[in-house]
């Protein structure tokens, strides 16, 4: 099944399309046809979320995905992200989730908390 799709690995935004054999045109480089590849067989997105911060008021941390995880495992991601809270300071880079749900990705914070 070929697809016209906008790239969003860039703020380019260049128009692909991508036919049954996936092969892919529009793109203005590598990362636009490998992600053309990606969303027709393995969608992949990043996550971004927050946690609670458990020795200071009313603070939440940002974190986010270390790499992109497959689209199907987002909500139950976000489930696992809910469960967790930290203790400040964090800083950026901090692993608050080793190897969510076995994708490959930490969980890492996003924002520094003295
Ligand atoms: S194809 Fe390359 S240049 Fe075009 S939007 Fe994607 S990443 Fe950016």
């Amino acid at each position: 099944m070929s697809k016209d799709l906008t790239c969003i690995v860039c703020p380019r935004g260049c128009r692909l399309h991508i036919d049954d054999d996936l092969n892919v045109t529009g793109n203005s480089c590598p990362r636009g046809a490998q992600y053309a590849k990606d969303e027709l067989t393995n969608p992949k997105r990043m996550i971004t979320s927050i946690v609670r911060v458990k020795n200071r008021e009313n603070c939440m941390a940002s974190v986010k995905t270390s790499v992109s995880i497959p689209k199907g495992k987002i909500f139950d991601i976000l489930k696992e992200i809910e469960k967790v809270s930290v203790n400040a300071p964090t800083h950026i880079g901090d692993v608050v989730i080793k190897d969510v749900l076995g994708t490959g990705s930490d969980i890492i914070i996003t924002k520094e908390i003295k």
